[in-house]
């Protein structure tokens, strides 16, 4: 959200440190108008190609030999509680901002939440709403989760305690959690990152061009499924303000450099859907709307179980990787 404050950034060319932080040299080049990519997009589009895709109806029997995956994103404490509103299939994905502002209580319900999932393997990251996910946040600008947030030590640090835990990610027991790493299910790579273009000072924000860049250049070559909280430039970014959100360094990375089948990210609740590219399939998850109503039903996909692989394996992934 915040369409005010990305509409005045953008006018302005972005922040003067998103400027000065832009001489990184990464795996693939920075587009000359990074800091406006509703502006970028204007230009790169003549050359892209965007597809409307309909998804597969979630009620599509699931076969052996494929891996029917369930995708999640932006359920912001409002799912919990609804009857069937998770279709069945083998891999749960959420793609980040499972609460409002990341306090043990919403992380702890939206846990046992997963727990009473039946999906054999379950990944989850963070979005920029999971405040107290953003190791950053919490151990150097504490000051602004309060003032900004009303993130009290009541309501964070006390709780944590209750709790018997040291921080918010601990009391993710029911997923496997990613944050600029990956996991392999049955042969299939899958990587999940957190962050994305500055958006009001929320979570795992950071300045488009190089900052943004330098996170995109860890994701691994043989990705097959790419986890973001935000969208690409192009695909499941445009915003209700008119303006498009979305990373150009992202898609670029994407298109030339990681290929991978699959992106699955949300940020952009009004932007829920899926796109291709003719290389890559886009979905935008956002289970929320653009006011918060949890009307947009989870997307799922099936992707062919890879060769000397079988579903069988799926027995075995990690219930969560907390002593890692
Ligand atoms: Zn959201």
């Amino acid at each position: 959200m915040h369409h005010l404050k990305a509409f005045f950034s953008e006018l302005s060319g972005g922040t003067g440190a998103s400027q000065a932080s832009s001489s990184y040299e990464g795996k693939v080049p920075i587009h000359e108008l990074s800091h406006v990519p509703t502006k970028a997009w204007e230009k790169m589009k003549v050359k892209q190609t965007v597809k409307d895709v309909d998804p597969i109806d979630p009620a599509t029997p699931i076969s052996e030999d494929h891996i029917r995956f369930v995708c999640l994103s932006d359920t912001h404490s409002r799912v919990e509680k609804l009857e069937g509103f998770v279709p069945p299939g083998d891999v749960l994905l959420h793609t980040g901002d499972f609460t409002q502002i990341g306090l043990p209580k919403a992380v702890e319900e939206f846990d046992r939440f997963l727990g009473e999932q039946p999906h054999r393997a379950k990944i989850v990251i963070a979005g920029n709403h999971d405040l107290t996910f953003d190791m950053n946040l919490v151990e150097n600008r504490r000051g602004h989760l309060q003032s900004q947030f009303g993130i009290q030590r009541s309501k964070f640090e006390d709780i944590l305690e209750e709790l018997k835990v040291k921080s918010s990610r601990e009391l993710l027991k029911n997923c496997y959690y990613l944050e600029d790493s990956g996991v392999s299910v049955c042969g299939v790579n899958i990587f999940g990152s957190p962050w994305q273009p500055e958006f009001g000072d929320w979570g795992f924000n950071l300045p488009r061009g190089g900052p943004c860049l330098e996170k995109w250049d860890k994701i691994p070559d043989d990705t097959d499924i790419l986890l973001t909280h935000g969208p690409p430039i192009g695909h499941g970014d445009w915003c209700f303000s008119g303006l498009r959100a979305g990373c150009v360094e992202l898609l670029t990375t994407i298109q030339t450099r990681v290929k991978p089948k699959f992106h699955i990210f949300g940020h952009i609740h009004e932007a829920y859907g899926v796109t291709s590219d003719d290389q890559t399939t886009f979905i935008n998850a956002s289970n929320c709307t653009l006011r918060y109503k949890p009307l947009q039903l989870p997307i799922v996909f099936d992707y062919p179980v890879p060769d000397g692989h079988s579903k069988s394996e799926l027995d075995n992934f990690p219930k969560n990787n907390l002593s890692q």
